[in-house]
């Protein structure tokens, strides 16, 4: 019976709440991230400063009360093509022992495309969502490590994509992280972008430090997950490239090849129906091993 199935459900997620250090750890679910990914679409076209995008930023950090956590927002003007606009950037922090920490990024604004019905389930849609879903389960599996999670705003050109134009948030982010301190304690940092797509094939970006884009491969490749993670090579400009040039070691796992021809990308293709759990579900089991690893 569905509902009895239901009831099941949610007494099981009762019992991941209540799951105390030492126990089985609390696993990544790749439903679970796509059913967040799924409330982050419901909002609509999500662009910096818009209504929708505060109605986000809202159920983000409700939500993020949730994980035991400590929430910050980070807010910002961003001097754009458009005019200067109201961005934030929004953290959650977990506690560690080493002094050392990891972040975990990914943007959540969604490209300006007014003529369009742009709801970027994939951009940004999914990293969205895979974020709430690593905040859920970091909540009940502590790591050594600090780890950041940060969604990121303002990724998108507004006009043209340049050193000035796109990455508003990154580069507000890496700016005050270095004049804080706080990027000398990072060990790694990993940017989720478009790891949704149901034909999943993560690329090897060059601009990534090769010693963690290394860790990320050979963990893929031990959990028999070498598949998604391709041997193809690019070079991708993306929100971790301001903490990169700060001499962070960073990594961009990113999918850019979304339909036929990368054709869902910035369209109103962007939808639901092209995602897929089991996307999420990879990234998901890798980030973690890869985290694991970094203790
Ligand atoms: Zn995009």
């Amino acid at each position: 019976m569905q509902s009895q199935n239901a009831l099941i459900a949610i007494l099981l997620a009762g019992s991941l709440w209540a799951q105390k250090p030492g126990q089985a750890p609390a696993a990544f679910s790749g439903v679970s991230a796509l059913a967040f990914t799924a409330k982050a679409v419901s909002f609509g076209p999500r662009p910096p400063g818009s209504e929708a995008i505060g109605k986000l930023q809202e159920y983000l950090v409700g939500q993020l009360k949730l994980d035991r956590c400590e929430v910050t927002v980070d807010p910002f003007t961003a001097h754009t093509p458009r005019g200067p606009i109201r961005m934030q950037n929004i953290i959650a922090h977990y506690k560690g022992s080493t002094g050392r920490a990891v972040a975990i990024t990914g943007h959540y604004d969604t490209k300006w495309m007014p003529a369009a019905k742009f709801v970027g389930a994939n951009d940004a849609g999914s990293s969205t969502g895979f974020l709430l879903e690593m905040a859920r389960v970091l909540a009940a599996r502590p790591s050594k490590n600090e780890v950041y999670l940060v969604w990121l705003d303002g990724e998108e050109a507004f006009e043209r994509w340049s050193e000035s134009d796109g990455t508003y948030g990154s580069r507000h982010l890496a700016a005050r992280w270095s004049a804080d301190g706080t990027l000398g304690r990072i060990k790694a940092l990993i940017n989720v972008d478009m790891i949704g797509d149901r034909d999943l094939g993560i690329l090897q970006d060059v601009n990534s430090s090769q010693a963690l884009r290394s860790l990320v491969w050979s963990t893929a490749a031990e959990l028999g997950l070498s598949r998604h993670f391709l041997s193809d090579k690019s070079a991708i400009d993306d929100d971790h490239m301001p903490f990169l040039l700060k001499g962070v070691n960073a990594v961009d796992l990113i999918d850019f090849d979304y339909g036929p021809g990368n054709s869902y990308w910035h369209t109103d293709q962007d939808t639901l129906d092209k995602l897929s759990a089991d996307s999420f579900q990879v990234v998901g089991t890798v980030v973690l091993e890869v985290m694991k690893k970094l203790e």
